[in-house]
């Protein structure tokens, strides 16, 4: 699926559509990473690579090593701050929503990160 720059996670990345410093968690070179803005759980974040990605199966076609060592490296650096990593918190599940089967919504490869309470079953 060629990516299409008009996503709403595109946008946030060009600052069009800027977030608030609350709504911020993490940045680097490579990734941003804020809270969703429909929580399905305690602490629901996503972690997004800068790079123009569509997916998962685009971002693993084209990405270099650096970008794709980096966004998983962002994922872990992110669940730290926000205490729910299994160094100093009681551990989360990161998905990705991949097309159409998947559940995807915004066509801007993105981590869900779930914590701060029991996540459930894996799959409903
Ligand atoms: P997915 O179904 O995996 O594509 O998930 C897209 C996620 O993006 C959903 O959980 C939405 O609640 C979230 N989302 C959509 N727009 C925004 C936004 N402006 N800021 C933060 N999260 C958003």
């Amino acid at each position: 699926m060629a990516y299409d720059k008009n996503n709403i996670f595109a946008k946030i990345l060009r600052g069009e559509i800027p977030l608030k410093p609350s709504e911020k968690i993490y940045e680097n070179e490579f990734v941003l990473s804020f809270y969703d803005i429909n929580p399905k759980k305690k602490i629901h974040a996503l972690v997004i690579p800068k790079g123009e990605y569509s997916d998962l199966d685009d971002f693993s076609k084209r990405a270099s090593e650096k970008e794709i060592a980096e966004l998983i490296k962002g994922i872990n650096i992110v669940a730290k701050k926000l205490e729910i990593s299994i160094n100093g918190g009681k551990g989360y599940r990161t998905i990705a929503n991949i097309g159409e089967n998947g559940g995807q919504e915004v066509p801007h490869l993105h981590f869900h990160l779930f914590g701060g309470e029991k996540v459930g079953k894996m799959v409903s």
